[in-house]
């Protein structure tokens, strides 16, 4: 490391969120590379077998093995913690392995499991035909019905998992009066910041335990790998870490230098995502074809108080209701666009639109689908970054398809 880094590094804490995001987690190399390195070995060389032994059996800091610790790997972790504001960060190979992870860790049989109706649709499958199977108790909480998580809390529980906003129905969680109940019944709160990220909201600085991430969305950005991650105090963390040194859903060192680029554009991508999100959000009200639109960043969304305390944008995902619309209008919707991506995957700078119903929660059954709000007439859009009037116009091609 040069001396300017030294000098950098002794004030980085003083340094602006975006600036961090962009300076903090890796150490130049000798070979004095200007990007973060990547190290894609799956084993780490050692002097001598004194060294050896001491990193083996007094885990000494020095890197052994890529299912147990990569500096690339390391890297990305260091600068996310940085962004949410936590002590500790642990990297998974997908969002699912990190939610994997952190159930595995920190339940045991005879544990009970809170989560909000509005999950994303393999966190519901994971809890509800796995984790059931082994002993842990799973009770379903509307999303936003506060009344409810206070009277689920009365029986004691290991954690509460939510996301906010919801996907794909765009319902909110208030995260600072959730983490107010759950401290006070000693249950974890767990908060998937998938939608948002750090950009738009910090659920540490509100209340939470743990920070959930699916990086493949927002924290890539660009639709190219897939990556998780988990975020809290240090002794919350640990144990998820030793989960994913034997569990093996370990993130790959490609993959982290992907997200560790990605995270260097979170906040400017994460403000235009918004912007135009709300620009079509707006237009989308307008339009004769629409019933109702789902986006946090309008203003009559029913939770827009909340949203504007909670955080600092609406975010890139919105949904709407076609009109007297059941499963073939959808699709006639969906087959009449071009420039969109028909594709489940969000958070990506190509706007992609799908059909929530058969597609990311076709698996479900319907009661919960219903629970969750999810109808045929609903299309989810993720707003990339084209221009908007392009998707607009895409959006008419689509309503034109109806007829
Ligand atoms: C995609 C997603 C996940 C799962 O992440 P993968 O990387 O696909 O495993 C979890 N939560 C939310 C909110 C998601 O959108």
């Amino acid at each position: 490391m040069m001396d300017r880094d030294r000098r950098l590094k002794s004030l980085i804490e003083t340094l602006d969120p975006e600036t961090q995001a962009i300076r903090v987690g890796m150490e130049r190399t000798g070979e004095r590379e200007h990007s973060e390195p990547i190290y894609p070995t799956s084993s780490f060389v050692f002097s001598d077998a004194e060294i050896m032994a001491d990193a083996f059996i007094n885990d000494s800091g020095l890197s052994i093995y890529a299912r147990v610790d990569n500096p690339t790997v390391d890297g990305f972790c260091r600068r996310l913690a940085v962004m949410e504001n936590a002590e500790a960060c642990e990297a998974a190979a997908t969002g699912m392995g990190a939610i994997l992870a952190l159930l595995m860790a920190h339940c045991q049989a005879g544990d009970r499991v809170l989560m909000s109706t509005g999950v994303f649709g393999a966190t519901l499958t994971l809890l509800k035909k796995f984790f059931v199977k082994y002993g842990i108790e799973l009770t379903l909480v509307q999303t936003t019905d506060m009344g409810a998580w206070e009277q689920a809390l009365q029986t004691p529980a290991k954690l509460a998992y939510c996301e906010t906003p919801s996907n794909p129905t765009i319902e909110i969680v208030d995260i600072a009066a959730l983490s107010l109940l759950c401290r006070a019944q000693d249950c974890l709160l767990v908060v998937d910041n998938c939608f948002m990220t750090p950009a738009l909201q910090k659920p540490l600085d509100l209340g939470a335990d743990i920070v959930i991430h699916s990086a493949t969305k927002y924290l890539d950005g660009q639709g190219r790998v897939m990556g998780g991650a988990v975020l809290g105090r240090r002794e919350l963390i640990e144990p998820v870490t030793a989960f994913i040194r034997s569990g093996g859903v370990t993130m790959s060192p490609f993959n982290a230098w992907v997200f560790l680029k990605g995270l260097e554009t979170l906040e400017l991508r994460m403000r235009e995502h918004s912007k135009r999100a709300l620009k079509l959000a707006q237009w989308l009200e307008q339009q004769p074809e629409v019933s109702h639109v789902n986006y946090a960043g309008l203003e009559d969304h029913p939770q827009a108080a909340l949203i504007a305390r909670q955080a600092s944008g609406g975010g890139g995902v919105l949904s709407f209701e076609l009109k007297d619309a059941g499963r073939s209008r959808a699709w006639s919707f969906l087959n009449g666009t071009c420039l969109m991506s028909l594709t489940a995957n969000l958070g990506d700078v190509k706007t992609t639109v799908c059909h929530p119903a058969t597609t990311t929660h076709g698996r479900l059954e319907q009661v919960d689908r219903d629970v969750m709000g999810i109808r045929e007439s609903l299309i989810r859009i993720s707003v990339g970054l084209e221009s908007v009037s392009d998707v607009m116009t895409d959006c008419e091609r689509g309503f034109k398809n109806l007829a």
